[in-house]
Parts: structure tokens; sequence; C-alpha cells
């Protein structure tokens, strides 16, 4: 099983090569009511070593990184859940040269060690989907302990350091569309460098196949479609959160950016 896959092509970040720290299983804190990779099958939020570094050096000579423009380290789960993630951004960092981004739940981002990690990379990208406990439970189901509240404050202190490049994704679905002003209030205490609006455009699959981690091209496997925001309420939402936060907002229907 390779820890490395791809390139694939990325709405937000062009050609991306995808690093699975986790490999063996989906685990995550989260356990998205979206999620590419079906049930989370291990629920967690301690780190622990999945997949030694060597195996995914080992796995990226096998690859075709160079043809990537970035490497993107997400996979099975929810990256910050391996405790060697650091010693991986720089030894990819090291070997290939590109930017590495980390996409992330901030599920552990309180964690002083986790935040001196994630600052070694060129682009982290946290995940927010919603601006009130209630929806966050009921969209992400998080594991016990795991607040909103808490992933915002740890976000605001985390900017407040980090050199790089910070996006922030946001899932639109029919559940948390009414929340776009308190998303807004959440923006504008965060100030990331970019917004991400998404809307799930990927199938719900039944159970979790390695494959369901990569771009989901030609990948054949029971799942069903999930319900998506549309053009215009897509169009809507940015304008709006524009309008309130004045960042810069891209969105998964192209044409809007
Ligand atoms: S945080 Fe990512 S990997 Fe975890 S359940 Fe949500 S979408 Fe899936």
């Amino acid at each position: 099983m390779s820890s490395v896959y791809g390139p694939v092509p990325s709405w937000r970040v062009g050609q991306s090569l995808g690093i699975d720290p986790i490999c063996i299983n989906s685990i995550c804190s989260f356990n998205c009511t979206y999620c590419q990779l079906g049930f989370i099958q291990v629920r967690i939020n301690e780190r622990r070593l999945f997949v030694p570094t060597e195996k995914i050096l080992a796995d990226l000579e096998q690859s075709r990184w160079q043809q990537a423009d970035i490497i993107t380290i997400s996979g099975s789960g929810e990256p910050t859940l391996a405790s060697n993630l650091g010693e991986i951004v720089k030894a990819l960092q090291k070997r290939t040269g590109k930017p590495v981004l980390v996409l992330t739940n901030g599920t552990l981002l309180h964690l002083p060690e986790v935040q001196a990690e994630l600052s070694s990379a060129e682009k982290v990208f946290v995940k927010l989907d919603a601006a009130s406990e209630d929806t966050f439970r009921r969209i992400n189901r998080p594991v016990e302990g795991v607040t909103l509240a808490r992933i915002v404050q740890s976000l605001v202190e985390f900017h407040s350091r980090y050199p790089g490049y910070l996006g922030v994704q946001m899932m639109f679905t029919r559940v948390n569309l009414e929340e776009v002003d308190e998303f807004a209030e959440i923006l504008n205490r965060v100030r990331p460098d970019e917004v991400q609006l998404n809307t799930p455009t990927r199938p719900y699959p039944q159970d979790w196949v390695l494959q369901t981690r990569g771009s989901h091209e030609g990948v054949d496997y029971p799942a069903r479609p999930l319900k998506r925001i549309t053009r215009e309420e897509a169009r809507a939402v940015r304008a709006r959160l524009r309008e309130l936060t004045g960042l810069k907002i891209i969105s998964v229907y192209k044409e809007e950016n």
C-alpha cells in the first residue's frame, strides 16, 4: 500500500501530490457527514505513528513527484494525528524542493508541538464548516471533548505566529447555509489569507477504500451522492462573506473566482 498518490488536479492548488501519513484505515477526530472516505473507521484525537517517514520517502521515489506543483499531506484521515508530521514535512521539502501543504481539521491545533510542526509547511488549510457548536456537532461529528470554540481560538493563536499561507476551507451544505453572517464573524477573528468556499462534489462511499483519498476519478465503489449548494447559492454566500470580511474568497464553482 503506497502512502503517496497522484499527482491529482486540485481546484485550489493545481497538480497536487498526495501524501497519506495514515494509510492503514480511515482515522480521524471528525466523522464528517460528507467525508469522501465514508464513515470514519477509527475516531480518535491522540497522536500516534502510523507510517514511518522512511516508508513515505521510499514511496515518494516510486511516484511522479516531479510533475506536482505542490505536495499535499492529507490522505486517509486527519494528518496532525500522525506524530511524525513535522519530520515528514521537512523530509519532503528537503527531497523535492517543492512547497508543502497540510490539510487539517484543527482539532489538535491547541497543542504547541502541532503548531510548531505545521509552521514548517508553506501552506496550511484548516477546515471550518460550522459557526455554532450545534451545527459543528451535526456536520463534523467530532470525538468527545472537541469544541468549535477551542478550534477557532487555536486558529487565531496559530495565525498570529504562522509565517506561511493560511487558508480556511468551508464546506457548505444545506445544514450550515443559514450561518453565513456568523461565519463572517469567525473569519474576521482569524483573518486567513484565503477562504475556500466548497460544497460536496464527491459521493459518500459505503465503506472506506484506499482510493477514496484521491480524486475519485475512475474509482468504482458503492457510494451515494450528496446534496450540494447551487451555483446561485454559492454566489450569494461568497458575495455576503466578501461584504462582511473583505477577504479573498475562492469558490469551487470556478467561474465565480
Ligand atoms: S476531517 Fe476530513 S478526513 Fe476527517 S471526517 Fe472530516 S472530511 Fe473526513
